[in-house]
């Protein structure tokens, strides 16, 4: 499996709780809108396991959204526009590229890439939790941590469910006119 790289971003969001609470809120918003994205693109290219597979996973993310959300209630959260946050790139560590999902991509291929993704999350979370000053923001990083690698666990398995990919997975008898 590939390295995961300690995101960047950590810095900044490890300030202050409401810091730490806009950089996650940020974070699993455009996670959960990204796998619906992309549940809806390979629901048009006929992709229907990926596309379940994605609309789980978004799912999921939205539910974790929707608590950072509760948890946020009462604070005064920092405005940050789209582009202020600091990532280190251009997109939060678990947002998955699209560039990087061809419409043929197998579940095993889709379970792989969004554990990648998942991993970095975590991490994100984990460096927080143990390089904050801040007892509250340590302590919101490292349930946050938690349910990263809850979700790790979970594509861990599903994984397993779905068979290694074969070598012609994107070989196409009926190519669409216009991809991407
Ligand atoms: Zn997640």
């Amino acid at each position: 499996m590939t390295p995961v790289k300690t995101p960047r971003g950590t810095r900044a969001a490890a300030d202050t709780p409401e810091n730490l609470l806009a950089y996650a809120l940020a974070m699993e918003s455009e996670a959960a809108e990204r796998y619906a994205e992309l549940a809806d693109q390979m629901a048009v290219h006929n992709n229907q396991e990926v596309a379940a597979l994605f609309r789980k996973l978004g799912e999921i993310e939205y539910l974790h959204a929707e608590n950072i959300r509760r948890q946020a209630a009462g604070h005064e959260l920092p405005r940050i526009s789209l582009g202020g946050y600091r990532w280190g790139s251009r997109e939060s560590p678990e947002a998955l590229d699209p560039g990087e999902v061809h419409y043929l991509i197998t579940p095993h291929q889709a379970v792989r890439l969004a554990l990648r993704h998942e991993q970095q999350a975590a991490e994100f979370y984990g460096t927080i939790a143990r390089g904050s000053g801040n007892r509250e923001v340590q302590a919101l990083a490292k349930g946050y941590e938690e349910e990263e690698r809850e979700h790790v666990r979970l594509l861990t398995e599903w994984l397993e469910r779905y068979p290694v990919t074969g070598r012609d997975w994107d070989d196409d008898p009926d190519p669409p006119m216009e991809q991407e």
